[in-house]
């Protein structure tokens, strides 16, 4: 069984009676390594997920975890990973800390040091029982199960909704600890900080299809940089092609530029007269916003003039 790859999908496709809600999902995830995968809500993310978890069963495709089949190895691959989900719900009468010993006993066991240090560093109370915990507490006594578990792959869906900045830090540290250990994670996300600061590589799914995936690097290079120039001469700037959604007021003035035309579009500006430059490398959430427009962007430029387009 060839384990590199902790999760390998290939044409994964999953209905809900007549309704399509993956089609043909492409995911390769390798040990070591923690791949984001985000999509807005609806897009497949929890669905893709739960068949991994062997809770659903795909319809076509291929689908291996740490090299099993996640609907026939259901007990011996649930040994070897651990699952948080983005709405933890734990046993009313339970303890966290008994709680996150069950976790852990129903995986391969726990890693007491890791433990302590978690129940630590997430300033967990642990004496409290399962209905007395807030929402972000439940989140942090899976989260703890699943970091201090001895396991080869986290599945993580949405894992720190209701965390507050200090503990999405906390979380951030522990799970590069993790992926330094050797782990393998899948990081479903709508926190685009947490994703740039943790992942290696991304897939964004849409509608049940993977409309893009690579590394952080490769993705930013399909997405606009964003250009704040001040300039002695502004003549001409609307016939250079490269420029896009052009503001021009004064001297000033802002554009946005494909990675790829950063050196042109700097070329047509020394050209004027340079008295001040700033390049904004894009967020991942102006790629993600891109993507979910609807129309073709060419479409959409004739349609709005030189201005961002509608979402
Ligand atoms: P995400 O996690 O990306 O927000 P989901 O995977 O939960 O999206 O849902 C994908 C699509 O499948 C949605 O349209 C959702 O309504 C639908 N869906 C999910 N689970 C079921 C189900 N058990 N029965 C019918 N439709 C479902
Ligand atoms: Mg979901």
């Amino acid at each position: 069984m060839s384990d590199r790859l902790a999760i390998d999908v290939e044409g994964l496709d999953k209905y809900f009676g007549k309704f399509q809600a993956l089609n043909g999902v492409n995911l390769q995830v390798p040990r070591g390594q923690v791949h984001g995968f985000l999509g807005p809500n609806g897009a497949g993310k929890s669905t893709t997920i739960r068949v991994l978890l062997g809770l659903l069963h795909a319809d076509a495709g291929r689908v291996r975890l740490l090299g099993g089949d996640p609907w026939r190895d259901v007990v011996e691959l649930h040994r070897r990973l651990a699952y948080v989900p983005g709405d933890v719900s734990l046993w009313p009468s339970m303890t966290g800390g008994e709680a996150i010993d069950l976790l852990g006993s129903l995986r391969g066991g726990l890693d007491e040091t890791r433990r302590a240090d978690l129940v630590e560093r997430f300033e967990l109370d642990t004496t409290k029982r399962g209905r007395q915990y807030s929402k972000g507490n439940r989140q942090k006594v899976a989260i703890v199960a699943a970091l201090a578990s001895n396991v080869d792959l986290l599945i993580l869906d949405e894992p720190t909704s209701g965390l507050d900045p200090l503990m999405e830090q906390v979380f951030q540290e522990a799970v590069a600890e993790a992926v330094a250990r050797g782990t393998g994670v899948l990081l479903s996300s709508h926190i685009m900080s947490e994703v740039e600061a943790l992942a290696d590589r991304v897939s964004i799914i849409r509608d049940g299809t993977i409309v893009e995936t690579g590394t952080l690097a490769e993705i930013r290079g399909h997405a606009r940089n964003t250009v704040h120039v001040t300039l002695e001469n502004v003549d001409g700037l609307e016939s250079v092609p490269v420029l896009h959604d052009l503001e021009v007021s004064g001297s000033q003035v802002h554009a946005t530029v494909d990675g790829d035309h950063i050196g042109e579009a700097v070329a047509a500006l020394t050209q004027r007269g340079i008295s001040a430059l700033t390049i904004e490398p894009p967020s991942l959430e102006s790629l993600f916003l891109r993507l979910y427009d609807d129309e073709p962007e060419e479409q959409q430029e004739a349609a709005n003039g030189s201005k961002a387009g509608n979402r």
